[in-house]
């Protein structure tokens, strides 16, 4: 696995592997790996030839009073990891290599960044954009491979590359939980073992959502106060927000049909949790 921390060896390598037919798949990841990243790679390895990740803890995807100093970072058990699971390339870039100069240019997605998470977090899909504008012109990948654990996430960088015809396949890959359910993330570290014991009535409201979508409730209305009435079964628990929501528009939905997504975040102690149901009449 090569281990690469600059832009024009990028370059350079992913010129070759191109000249010799290689599918390039990419997944950017801000590091301090679990099975969901490392689900990601192993979707990468199935939709192309020469796998890339890229560990960046992107600062101007953080608010100022958010986490960009205590996020946690691991690089050399990252590092294992993924060469354990078959990546091809590690891109590694200082904060300098990636922001050399004073930065002029921001990538923003309106409107579907105004709600769910864009309405609590200003700025952070406009870093997340830039950084992954960045990163698809570093590495022109042919596939790009992103979290369902981030809805959100995944329809805006969807629209960035229909609007800005960035030519690269983006693949969405499904949440991978832990074996009680909560949705595996860098930040459950953060967590007290009484706080991630709190943290299971994320997953268990979204439970409650699929059962009454299971049984037919197609209110939305209905949904959302079913799951909002388990959140706050957990005293623990103090909600920022819960929507339900076309999955690629993010339109609120006052009828579901075909798909919704139902999207929640929470606040579990100081740490906040973001999960999600993505539900569609075909599963
Ligand atoms: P992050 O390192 O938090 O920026 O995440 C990097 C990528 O991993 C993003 O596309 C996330 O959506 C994805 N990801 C994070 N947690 C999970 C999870 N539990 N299941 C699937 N993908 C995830």
């Amino acid at each position: 696995m090569m281990v690469v921390d600059k832009i024009k060896d990028i370059r350079e390598i992913i010129k070759s592997q191109k000249s010799q037919n290689k599918k390039i798949g990419l997944v950017p990841t801000m590091g301090y790996l679990h099975e969901g990243h490392l689900s990601l790679i192993k979707k990468a390895k199935e939709n192309s030839d020469f796998v890339c990740a890229s560990i960046f803890v992107n600062p101007i995807q953080f608010g100022p009073n958010e986490d960009y100093d205590k996020y946690p970072r691991d690089i050399e058990r990252d590092l294992k990891l993924l060469e354990e699971n078959g990546c091809d390339l590690v891109f590694t870039p200082s904060v300098e290599e990636m922001y050399p100069n004073e930065r002029l240019t921001t990538i923003t997605v309106s409107k579907i960044t105004d709600k769910l998470c864009g309405a609590y977090r200003p700025g952070h899909f406009d870093g997340v954009c830039t950084v992954v504008a960045k990163l698809f012109n570093i590495f022109t990948p042919d596939i790009a491979v992103f979290g369902q654990k981030d809805a959100q996430q995944v329809a805006v960088i969807k629209k960035m590359v229909e609007d800005l015809n960035i030519p690269v396949e983006i693949i969405a890959s499904p949440i991978v939980r832990d074996e009680d359910g909560l949705a595996l993330s860098s930040r459950n570290t953060y967590l007290t073992d009484e706080e991630r014991r709190a943290a299971l009535i994320l997953n268990k409201s979204l439970k409650e959502a699929e059962k009454l979508l299971v049984s037919g409730e197609r209110s939305a209305e209905k949904i959302l106060d079913a799951v909002r009435k388990t959140l706050e079964d957990e005293p623990q628990c103090k909600v920022q927000y819960i929507s339900c929501v076309d999955p690629d528009t993010l339109d609120d939905l006052n009828t579901i049909g075909d798909k919704a997504l139902i999207a929640i975040a929470c606040y579990i102690g100081d740490t906040r949790l973001i999960d999600n149901l993505l539900w569609s009449v075909d599963k």
